[in-house]
């Protein structure tokens, strides 16, 4: 689904990726984890053509994103940012009818599948279709986050440190619903985050990064049992 082919990205004299090589696979749950700084967001920006690779090739589909049609590919590929992305002047139902309205879907479809949706991660469709974005809570904000990303079945989903901004228990309860989902949609999900505990919960496999090395990739368990590094072996 997604392949990375000895990437690597300089900013100016400055290299933040060091040769990436690696595959993600159709529906996996693919978490990239490590200290701030270490290249992960740039990564994922790479998947989607929001930046690109100084040599070597990211693919999609087997074909390099470079070579794609930037609206295909965007449509193609989903992104969740962190808490506080949505419009602020566009109502919940707007927020997440946006992509839906970019890809020409009418009106009667967008609103039956954004009630579906709503239901599904426990918002009312009657109380929250509309409400504005200042009247919602972190977590509530960030479920209609996901959903705007998730109502056209893009084939893949980027996450970027979705639930950073959230209390404890709010993100706790993100999280499984992001693995619910996941397990529902069968999307390709790529994660990001500096929260060990977080990655090694959600994740099918876990990529850890630092300092623009990939450490390990590997299942929660590898990682956490058979460490690859001196680095992930302090991380655990
Ligand atoms: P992470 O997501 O792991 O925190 P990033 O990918 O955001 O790391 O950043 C990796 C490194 O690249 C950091 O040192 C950051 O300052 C640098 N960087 C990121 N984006 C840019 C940019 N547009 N211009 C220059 N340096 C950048």
């Amino acid at each position: 689904m997604i392949e990375f082919r000895n990437v690597v990205k300089d900013f100016g004299d400055h290299r933040v990726l060091n040769s990436a090589n690696f595959t993600i696979r159709d529906g996996e749950f693919f978490v990239l984890v490590g200290p701030s700084g270490s290249g992960k967001t740039t990564m994922l920006k790479m998947i989607n053509a929001l930046e690109t690779a100084t040599q070597g090739d990211v693919l999609v589909n087997g074909k390099r994103v470079t070579d794609y049609n930037l609206r295909d590919l965007r449509f193609d590929v989903g992104y969740v940012l962190q808490a506080g992305s949505l419009f602020p002047n566009l109502t919940v139902a707007e927020n997440i009818a946006v992509i839906a309205k970019m890809k020409k879907w009418r009106p009667e479809r967008i609103k039956q599948q954004t009630e579906i949706l709503l239901d599904k991660v426990g918002l009312s469709p009657q109380e929250f279709m509309n409400r504005m974005p200042q009247d919602l809570s972190g977590g509530q904000a960030q479920r209609i986050g996901i959903l705007r990303a998730l109502i056209t079945r893009p084939d893949i989903i980027l996450m970027d440190e979705p639930f950073s901004a959230l209390d404890p228990m709010s993100r706790v309860q993100l999280q499984e619903l992001v693995v619910d989902l996941h397990k529902e949609f069968k999307t390709t999900v790529v994660f990001v985050t500096h929260d060990m505990t977080e990655a090694v919960k959600i994740a099918d496999r876990v990529c850890i990064v630092h300092d623009g090395n990939i450490e390990q990739i590997g299942t929660p368990h590898d990682v956490t049992h058979h460490a690859a590094t001196d680095f992930v072996a302090k991380l655990f």
